[in-house]
């Protein structure tokens, strides 16, 4: 008998469902609980924390009774959910549950998602991989894949609902796993299904990429010829302390067969600069392996120290601040560059984007679509409306952001992928 209400002054219950991978996103959530509970002109609304931080932050939250929350439910206790809000309000008491499950993979809840061109579709949970610096693996749990049957209708019926582009989510995509289905077989599947025009799929670890895989993003025309491929370091050392599995050869040698393989693949990245005891020359080895990898867009963070992690134990976090800050600068101004570059290759190409909105980077006279590729375009309003496929001609190029013209259906030449 709940029903979703427009603004937060009319409701009853409000969910924050919260991140716990930065710093930052912790200290967001913590300002918006004392700010909710200030703006709140209903003052019997219960407030309830769902998400990573419901585990990574489970003391404070449960213990600290200055903190005016009602009910608290970790990643694997949302079924729970009715139960907890009965339960805090018939006790006046903080209820929670962040039990942690080896199974819950949400199989048979049926996610409402508003009318709209993209429809994130969770394929696993969890992760099994204990990168140093991540509290994913213990704010999530272990790796469980949802059954491919699943999966499958709940892409049949967002197609039915109008959306032509799915987005399948993972914390390493590449371990897909259930009974004899990979993550090739699945998004194989996926492809097959009628309404469907776009598939995208993020991460996948460079560990693991399984050939297969790339066959398939080759092959099927549905499939995104985008890989978001985190690097976090290019220094072997740094790597090993990161327990990322992987060497920087071992990395460039996949860059290439990627490349190889998808000649027009657009490859992004992630990379940590500061991790701890990471020198001024290990540092330059990121720096080399993104001059020479030539990543089409990097997101570079500092390294921020989360508690509970292997990291956290073992290494103090010794880099200090004026070093990430010099690190982190250097490398945005290089990836800068290198976007600049590979957009401005685009100029004069011809691309068909899908139409995602009304452009939020210029005005409303214009919308804005996403290549294959995941870059984003900006052209005319022209009565194009959301989620129609656009042929266009790049006419201009930052490092961010593509602008271009459509091209009339009678003047179409080819395409060229990207
Ligand atoms: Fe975290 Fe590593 Fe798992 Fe990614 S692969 S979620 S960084 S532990």
């Amino acid at each position: 008998n709940y029903a979703l209400v427009d603004n937060e002054g009319e409701a009853d219950v409000i969910l924050l469902n919260t991140c716990s991978v930065r710093d930052s996103a912790t200290r967001k959530v913590f300002a918006e609980i004392h700010s909710l509970r200030h703006r709140l002109r209903n003052k019997n609304a219960l407030i309830g924390i769902l998400g990573c931080m419901a585990t990574d932050y489970r003391e404070p939250l449960v213990q600290d009774k200055a903190l005016d929350i009602d009910f608290i439910a970790g990643p694997d206790s949302y079924r729970r959910l009715p139960e907890l809000i009965t339960e805090s309000i018939e006790t006046h008491e903080k209820s929670f549950d962040i039990t942690l499950s080896e199974f819950e993979n949400y199989s048979g809840i049926t996610p409402q998602r508003e009318k709209g061109i993209n429809a994130w579709v969770a394929v696993m949970r969890g992760c099994n991989n204990f990168c140093t610096f991540c509290v994913v693996p213990y704010t999530r749990g272990r790796e469980r894949s949802r059954p491919p049957k699943d999966i499958l209708s709940e892409i049949e019926r967002v197609a039915q609902e109008g959306f032509p582009q799915v987005t399948l989510l993972g914390q390493n995509v590449n371990s897909y796993r259930f009974e004899n289905a990979d993550f090739s077989s699945l998004v194989e599947q996926i492809t097959q299904v009628k309404g469907i025009k776009r598939i995208r799929f993020m991460s996948p670890h460079p560990k693991d990429f399984p050939e297969r895989l790339l066959n398939v993003i080759a092959q099927s025309p549905k499939v995104c010829k985008h890989i978001h491929l985190p690097l976090q370091a290019g220094n072997d050392r740094i790597l090993s302390l990161m327990n990322r599995q992987y060497t920087q050869e071992e990395y460039l040698s996949l860059v290439e067969a990627i490349r190889k393989k998808i000649p027009s693949i657009v490859l992004t990245t992630d990379v940590i600069v500061g991790f701890p005891t990471e020198t001024a020359e290990e540092f330059e080895d990121t720096f080399r392996v993104i001059r020479d990898v030539q990543f089409d867009s990097a997101f570079i963070f500092k390294y921020s120290e989360r508690k509970n992690t292997v990291a956290s134990r073992k290494y103090p976090d010794d880099v200090t601040e004026e070093a990430k800050t010099e690190r982190i600068v250097r490398l945005n101004n290089l990836q800068k560059d290198i976007s600049l570059c590979k957009n401005q290759a685009h100029l004069e190409e011809m691309h068909e984007i899908l139409i995602e909105e009304e452009s939020t980077q210029k005005s409303i006279h214009d919308v804005q679509g996403r290549t294959d590729g995941n870059k984003l375009v900006i052209i005319p309003q022209n009565g194009y409306r959301l989620g129609d496929l656009v042929k266009v001609k790049i006419t201009d190029a930052t490092p961010h952001v593509l602008k271009g013209t459509a091209i009339p259906a009678n003047k179409e030449p080819s395409i060229q992928a990207y």
